[in-house]
């Protein structure tokens, strides 16, 4: 750059400012680099801590080949541990995907029925939640609509062509499915039994508000603005043990920014956690049209 005509630069605007566009994208580039390695690294790690212990825990079932108790205690822990193994390549897949779409958004985008997408989230994680014996509960506005039951929804839960207006925004809806379903199965798994777990859904002129509400252990404050990051955990141990990967929430984020979206959360350590995902609304539906 320094030695070509200082005049060729005039009307491009000089060599200054060429320079520090230069620099700009090689530092932009070293910290792309950075992370992708950090990615890399961290993702190696993951993989290699159920790996390993599935192959000694194989061997010490071939060891204990006698002992049938034994036997049954190992291979229950084999399967554990190849679950994770299942659970993080999933979550790994369905990261890539986010990523990819990054910036597609306008080409797939379609409008997404919110209440029935909240439904049906609640519902696939209903097994979950009796197992724990957390109770699901959904709401809309500022009423109760439905306690999740192991029927299903409750029969009072409205459907799009009942009273309440339609909920709708631009985006996919299996993905800001997917993105409610992160958030009531961590809710399900950070809170303790005999508590409850509450999905509520609200609009107002510009914006749907999802809510997640739980009872839970609360995540300490210094913690909350990490953990959107990709692998971080505040308790790794206890989130290793009810199966957690640490992406859950770093994928949550990427689908709620790609349909226009922001996410974020309060909580209180002891107290529980509230997650919130704002959407912009779609272009008035046609119920709030004839409303208006
Ligand atoms: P994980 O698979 O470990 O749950 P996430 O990315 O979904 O990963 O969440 C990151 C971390 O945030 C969790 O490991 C946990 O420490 C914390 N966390 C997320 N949701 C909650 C919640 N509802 N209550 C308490 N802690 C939570």
């Amino acid at each position: 750059l320094g030695a070509s005509d200082p005049d060729d630069m005039s009307t491009s605007g000089g060599a200054d400012q060429l320079y520090a566009v230069f620099l700009e994208d090689i530092s932009e580039q070293r910290n792309f680099e950075r992370m992708r390695r950090d990615f890399v690294t961290n993702v190696s790690h993951e993989l290699k801590t159920p790996a390993g212990a599935i192959s000694l825990l194989a061997e010490t079932v071939s060891d204990a080949a006698d002992d049938p108790d034994a036997v049954r205690y190992f291979s229950g822990r084999i399967s554990k541990e190849s679950a994770r193994l299942t659970e993080l390549v999933q979550k790994l897949i369905a990261l890539q995907k986010v990523q990819d779409d990054d910036g597609l958004s306008a080409v797939d985008s379609k409008p997404v029925d919110v209440l029935r997408v909240v439904r049906e989230a609640l519902d696939e994680n209903k097994v979950q939640a009796d197992a724990a014996n957390i109770e699901l509960r959904m709401y809309v506005g500022d009423d109760t609509v439905g306690v999740i039951t192991t029927d299903g929804v409750a029969d009072d839960a409205p459907t799009p062509s009942e009273g309440a207006a339609k909920v709708v925004v631009n985006g996919d809806a299996d993905s800001i499915k997917t993105a409610v379903k992160n958030l009531v199965e961590n809710a399900i798994h950070y809170s303790p039994k005999g508590t409850h777990v509450g999905v509520s859904v609200k609009q107002d002129d510009d914006d749907v508000r999802i809510r997640v509400i739980d009872q839970g252990i609360g995540i300490p404050a210094e913690a909350q603005s990490r953990i959107f990051e990709r692998f971080y955990r505040v308790d790794p141990a206890r989130s290793r043990a009810t199966g957690g990967t640490g992406l859950g929430l770093s994928i949550t984020k990427h689908i709620v920014q790609e349909a226009g979206g922001t996410i974020s959360v309060w909580s209180r350590p002891g107290e529980g956690s509230t997650f919130t995902i704002r959407l912009p609304k779609a272009e008035r539906s046609n119920t709030s049209k004839n409303q208006s």
